[in-house]
């Protein structure tokens, strides 16, 4: 189906890499392909973005897909992983196998903890926070964010849960911009409500951004590793 934003989202918002505001080169899904499973779904978002934005992120964002996947099936042996997509990466790029390896501490009886890079792991949320916001509402956040929570579902509380799978509360009601996809969203056409998540691909990818207190995303990564971003 033909994503209607495409059409009327409004030209004053375009001509910027949305990471860093200089001109765009290129153009970025986001999320990156390396978070989703083949096939992929279609009408990915794409925003615009730098050629040197656009190669920053996609190394930390194999990064992270490695770094997980190896959580998940507790291995870097590429035989042993789920997703064909991170064989691959993992079987072509030693280098980051290696460091994927060193991201697990084994103690004496024989517990496991892990120590990913978490530079590289705020860069990839970050700028998967900051593409969503720009994708659904026009919006721009450069600046560095208020909060930054990134924790597995399983240590969450139930209230924790519980706020995290909703919008956050808005002290007024606040209006998505004439044209934005959010916009377009709340028009009886566009489907989906302007507040509710996006399931990108089920099972793997959902996100749910909106402007409560101040501009926020929650991000959620195999059904299992929950990510929330605010500003404000
Ligand atoms: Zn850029």
């Amino acid at each position: 189906m033909e994503d209607p934003g495409k059409r009327f989202v409004d030209e004053r918002l375009t001509g910027i890499c949305v990471y860093c505001g200089t001109r765009p080169d290129t153009r970025d899904h986001c999320p990156s392909k390396v978070l989703l499973d083949e096939p992929y779904p279609a009408n990915l978002p794409v925003v615009e973005a730098c050629l040197a934005c656009n190669q920053s992120f996609s190394l930390d964002e194999q990064y992270l897909a490695c770094f997980w996947e190896r959580v998940m099936c507790g291995s870097t042996d590429p035989s042993k992983l789920r997703r064909e997509n991170i064989q691959r990466i993992l079987s072509r790029t030693p280098k980051l196998a290696a460091e994927i390896q060193f991201t697990v501490a084994v103690d004496e009886n024989g517990g496991k903890t892990w120590h990913p890079d978490m530079d590289r792991v705020r860069n990839v949320i970050l700028k998967l926070a900051r593409g969503h916001l720009h994708f659904e509402f026009s919006i721009q956040e450069r600046d560095d964010p208020d909060v930054f929570e990134i924790a597995p579902f399983s240590v969450l509380t139930a209230e924790s849960r519980e706020f995290f799978e909703r919008p956050e509360p808005e002290p007024m009601a606040v209006w998505p911009e004439l044209g934005s996809r959010a916009f377009l969203r709340a028009l009886p056409l566009g489907g989906q409500i302007p507040d509710g998540w996006l399931d990108v691909q089920e099972g793997r990818y959902r996100y749910l951004v909106g402007q409560g207190r101040g501009n926020y995303a929650h991000i959620v990564i195999g059904e299992y590793l929950a990510c929330r971003v605010a500003w404000g």
